[in-house]
């Protein structure tokens, strides 16, 4: 075991820590540190310290990504680790950095990227023996920020924060979030893109991951030729965070792309099975190592509907609404296949990782879908008719997700139960009133005992059903209008709702009765209400 790796349990403040750089040891760097917008090439990186900010303070912390660093919270909201984390202060050992990378946008190769507004500080072994990367999301601008600030704002910043780390907690692969950071500067955005700029409180959040590296940064130098520097990048990767495959060659560098394909598959799997919409798929907010990354105008699903995405960039073309993910993830490794071709033998190995990306999602998505309706499997006779028609009654009028699948545990499976008694547990799933017009009743009724008989089938008590089915619908999801009390309440300087939901989203499939008003539908008022529903990319 490696030296470094701290002993688990061994807590300490950030300023006692031990850096660590190993991206920036292994790889090169921008010989440039002109801090000054332009095309960098051969380099994975440039060289870049954040950029002081007036006031840092920290707002929030996360005290599980801590645990995981062996960090303990500052005692103090100011002092030296505000400073740290508000990019004011760079501690000895941090070797900071903006990464190199290009992408896929919206469909369309959009060429050099890279971090415009985060910057890596340094690397840091976790607890639990791994290298983790911190990461700051709004530290000034750097080398790629092009015509923009390197700034962010509060609002996007407390989603960034939360998020992380509820995904976490719901099982899902994702960056995490160590603090948010409030940098007593203004940030001047355009919400609305209605030529109305305004200035907002500007933050920061500390993300820590075992890496941020993107498809696009092997994109990028696929797209400029650079195939030695692709190579190295490739391995140093494989070396880093797929070790168990071997030493990189042709057989390991299929094997590794096999696995990006896997972990991808079984990423979107999960985000269809909880509702969430990620909002921008492009290939630089696709990370190699399968995690959800960049929070922007993410969104879970209010009303299930295939179309619905919650980036209002998107509302014309909704390239990446909620049905789309598969088939999106799926065009977005095919971009990737494309940029590691040069380090394959031949292009088979890349067809194989992409069948497996197929192969993977659909038997994942079909245990889930198993799992959220208490069945062992969805592959008997009539299982496909009578999913089909449950997911025509899900669309036929406005009906929550998250809730649906939640109260299906609590509809009696008995073959005597009466009407009243099938749908009374479902009843606060429905957003339209036409969901109690009697011939909706009667539909949604005659497939809920038609789902009756074949849950009877599997002869498992309905106690044990019920916390199977428990475990994969969770009862809490960070909905928009509730982060954007948090953001609003924050603003004003009232903590109490980020607290509050942070800790009942540490525990989402848990009943916690005390907050059910935290999973009720969105309240009629927050429909149109911006933040609330629909986004737009402005961060
Ligand atoms: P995103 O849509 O947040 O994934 O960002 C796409 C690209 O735009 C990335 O290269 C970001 O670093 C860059 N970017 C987004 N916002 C800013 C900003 N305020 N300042 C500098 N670069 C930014
Ligand atoms: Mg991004």
């Amino acid at each position: 075991m490696n030296s470094r790796i701290p002993a688990p349990g061994m807590v300490g403040s950030l300023g006692d820590k031990q850096f660590d750089n190993s991206f920036v040891r292994a790889l090169p760097a921008d010989p440039n540190l002109q801090n000054v917008p332009r095309a960098v090439r051969n380099a994975c990186y440039t060289r870049v310290d954040p950029t002081p900010v007036r006031l840092p303070r920290l707002l929030a912390w996360s005290e599980h990504a801590g645990q995981l660093l062996g960090i303990s919270r500052p005692d103090s909201d100011e002092g030296l680790v505000s400073e740290v984390l508000g990019g004011n202060r760079v501690l000895p050992g941090m070797q900071p950095y903006a990464a190199r990378y290009g992408g896929h946008q919206f469909g369309h190769w959009a060429g050099q990227l890279g971090d415009g507004r985060a910057i890596t500080l340094a690397e840091l072994w976790s607890v639990d023996g791994k290298r983790h990367d911190l990461q700051l999301k709004g530290a000034g601008s750097t080398p790629y920020s092009r015509t923009a600030d390197g700034r962010a704002v509060l609002r996007s910043s407390v989603r960034e924060f939360m998020c992380s780390e509820a995904m976490h907690h719901l099982g899902i692969p994702s960056t995490r979030a160590l603090s948010l950071v409030a940098t007593g500067d203004a940030v001047v955005r355009d919400m609305f893109y209605d030529g109305n700029p305004q200035a907002e409180p500007g933050a920061i959040v500390c993300r820590v991951a075992p890496s941020f590296i993107r498809f696009g940064n092997f994109e990028i130098l696929a797209a400029n030729e650079e195939l030695e520097l692709l190579k190295q990048l490739a391995d140093y990767v494989i070396g880093e965070h797929f070790a168990e495959l071997g030493a990189p060659s042709a057989r390991v560098y299929a094997l590794w792309f096999e696995e990006i394909c896997r972990r991808t598959a079984m990423l979107v799997a999960h985000w269809m099975r909880v509702g969430f919409v990620h909002g921008v798929m492009n290939t630089d907010n696709m990370s190699i190592l399968g995690l959800t990354i960049d929070y922007g105008p993410y969104g879970w699903l209010e009303g299930y509907d295939l179309q619905w995405t919650p980036n209002t960039t998107d509302a014309q073309g909704r390239r990446y609404c909620y049905g789309n993910q598969p088939h999106i993830a799926q065009w977005n490794l095919v971009r990737l296949a494309n940029a590691l071709a040069p380090l394959m033998a031949n292009t088979s190995a890349l067809e194989q990782g992409l069948a497996v990306f197929v192969e993977t999602f659909e038997n994942a998505s079909n245990q889930m879908l198993a799992d959220k309706l208490g069945l062992a499997s969805i592959a008997q006779e009539g299982d496909e008719k009578l999913l089909g028609e449950l997911f025509k009654l899900l669309q036929s009028v406005e009906t929550d997700m998250t809730l649906f699948f939640r109260l299906l545990a609590k509809v009696p499976a008995a073959q005597t139960a009466q009407d009243g008694a099938l749908l009374t547990p479902l009843r606060r799933a429905f957003y339209d009133e036409g969901a109690f017009a009697p011939s909706q009743q009667a539909r949604l009724a005659a497939w809920l005992r038609s789902f009756g008989a074949r849950v009877r089938q599997e002869q498992v008590p309905e106690k044990s059903r019920m916390e199977r089915m428990n475990l994969a619908n969770p009862k809490y999801v960070l909905r928009n209008y509730l982060a954007q009390q948090a953001i609003d309440a924050l603003a004003q300087g009232d903590a109490s709702m980020l607290t509050r939901l942070m800790a009942v989203l540490e525990r989402p499939y848990d009943e916690q009765p005390a907050h059910d008003e935290l999973a009720e539908r969105r309240p009629e008022w927050a429909r149109h209400k911006p933040g609330c529903s629909a986004l737009s990319c402005s961060s």
